[in-house]
């Protein structure tokens, strides 16, 4: 069985991350997407939150489980089997980081490939923080996250004043 692992903040999940974890799923028997406490991002979301949100939009996504996970992604990757770890690229400005991420997963567990997905063109632009912001001024954000989600995120900014995306 080959085994993938979307690692990610997903704070929250948008229709980016949907489509890199489909086209994951089609490409692999099981699909991981796991939530990391990312410490570079101030969260709007707890992780647990991020979870749910993610569980409930993948849903008919049978071959695809959701965990969390605190520490590396490599000891998670090979904790369930996995071959492969997939990140999707947006912009060339991504490149930098996520060769950087490569190629230490690489030094840790050379067994272990990173797959890069290119973005589709629709969702080129999207970030959860270009999201976060949008909406934290009252812009509409439906046609980048699932409405479940978009009500989540509504009530999240009602109570927290100023949001720091
Ligand atoms: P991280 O903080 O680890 O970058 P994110 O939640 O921002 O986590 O992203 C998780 C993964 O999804 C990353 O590989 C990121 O490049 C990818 N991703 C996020 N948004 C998009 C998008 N709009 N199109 C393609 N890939 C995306």
């Amino acid at each position: 069985m080959k085994i993938a692992v979307c690692p990610g903040s997903f704070d929250p999940v948008t229709y980016g991350h949907i489509d890199i974890i489909s086209r994951a799923a089609n490409l692999f028997d099981r699909v991981y997407v796991v939530v990391l406490p990312n410490q570079r991002k101030k969260s709007c979301f707890t992780v647990e939150e991020r979870l749910e949100m993610l569980r409930e939009v993948l849903a008919h996504l049978d071959n695809v489980v959701c965990e969390q996970h605190e520490g590396l992604v490599v000891e998670y990757a090979q904790s369930r089997g996995a071959i492969a770890i997939v990140r999707g690229l947006r912009a060339v400005s991504d490149f930098e980081f996520e060769f950087k991420m490569a190629s230490m997963n690489h030094h840790l567990d050379p067994e272990i490939e990173t797959v890069f997905m290119m973005t589709s063109n629709e969702y080129s632009f999207i970030s959860s923080s270009a999201v976060k912001e949008i909406a934290s001024f009252g812009g509409d954000v439906s046609k980048w996250i699932s409405p479940s989600v978009a009500e989540r995120l509504k009530e999240r900014i009602g109570t927290r004043k100023g949001l720091n995306p």
